[in-house]
């Protein structure tokens, strides 16, 4: 993989582009992809971010999401722009399995692949050029910098700035999260000087759900969490019936992990949700206890150390069994 900066004199012969980003796309994923699609358009390219599957409704508002692709109901589409596509930029993950289905067409596709990322342990062989840090708090944060190393802070508009705002609040926790540093801050300042409305992206995706959220918070905390205070561990699980029961759409669960973090003493989160096809874990963590570590070592996933997310094909009572076996190896770490 060469350096990202390498392909800035790149930019500027007008190509077929595709961005693409990992399965179930966040506010990151989505808003680091829709901010370069926003500056590539500028530059002349022809560009269409493909998303390998659907993504939460509180992000359907974002300036440009109209033109984004879901794969899974437009395969042919999708199939077409990765084979003709001369560049192919790949945001918010780091290693090609996180597409799902997407993955066979990224391997297969003769496009020059551009990684910007900032998970741990890229597969740098997979991409032509990229760049990949882990110290960056959000991809939105990196595709910023890419904009303006490359001399195009000039290009930055209202639109770009939204989204790339929305990545970058959702991805530091609105802001609090140990990667905030000064450059987060002086980045959300040149955003905010292009005129964008902060509260209202803030309410469009925090404060835009339906009732039925809340009661399903209320009962899976009531119902579903415990707490084990000998690991500083507390754990939650959502059953295939609890998410029919209230209706839980794609982006619904998202967040609740965080909650499990509020307990006093608590430094190591875990939540299981029994979706179709898999049991998919969120970690979360405080301080040094590393999940991307926990989450690779025993659940086929990665991610940061204090965010990660895993999987497992056994049943829900089987995977939680497990997690609670696990527990007591890492007893030195978590007290
Ligand atoms: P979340 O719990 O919000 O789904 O994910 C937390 C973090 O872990 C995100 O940065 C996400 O990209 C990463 N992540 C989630 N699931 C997986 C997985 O199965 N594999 C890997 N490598 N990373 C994951
Ligand atoms: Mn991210």
């Amino acid at each position: 993989m060469l350096q990202i900066q390498a392909f800035y004199p790149l930019l500027h012969q007008p190509a077929r582009v595709v961005i693409t980003t990992h399965q179930k796309p966040d506010g990151d994923a989505l808003g680091s992809s829709l901010g370069l699609y926003h500056f590539l358009v500028q530059l002349g390219h022809t560009v269409t971010v493909v998303s390998p599957t659907n993504w939460p409704d509180f992000l359907s508002w974002l300036p440009g999401m109209d033109q984004v692709i879901n794969y899974e109901n437009q395969r042919e589409r999708s199939q077409q722009l990765i084979a003709g596509a001369d560049y192919i930029f790949c945001l918010d993950f780091n290693i090609l399995h996180r597409t799902k289905n997407v993955e066979p067409l990224l391997v297969q596709t003769p496009a020059k692949k551009i990684l910007i990322d900032h998970h741990q342990e890229p597969q740098v062989a997979a991409f032509d050029w990229g760049i990949s840090d882990t110290g960056k708090s959000s991809t939105c944060e990196m595709v910023y910098d890419f904009i303006v190393d490359s001399g195009h802070d000039h290009l930055i508009h209202a639109d770009m700035a939204t989204c790339l705002y929305a990545g970058v609040m959702t991805d530091t926790g609105s802001f609090r999260f140990p990667a905030t540093t000064a450059s987060v801050h002086r980045m959300v300042a040149r955003l905010k000087d292009t005129g964008i409305h902060h509260a209202r992206i803030h309410d469009e995706i925090f404060d835009n759900f339906l009732e039925n959220r809340l009661r399903f918070i209320g009962y899976v905390l009531l119902n579903r969490m415990d707490v084990i205070y000998e690991y500083n561990t507390a754990i939650m699980y959502i059953t295939k019936a609890d998410l029919q029961r209230f209706q839980i759409r794609t982006g619904d669960t998202e967040g609740l992990v965080n909650y499990l973090l509020s307990i006093q003493g608590i430094r190591f989160a875990a939540l299981a949700i029994d979706r179709d096809e898999e049991r998919k874990w969120s970690f979360r963590s405080k301080g040094d206890f590393d999940v991307n570590a926990f989450a690779r070592a025993h659940f086929e996933g990665g991610g940061h150390k204090n965010a990660a997310g895993g999987r497992s094909s056994d049943s829900l009572e089987m995977t939680v069994k497990k997690f609670r076996e696990i527990l007591p190896s890492y007893l030195n770490q978590l007290q």
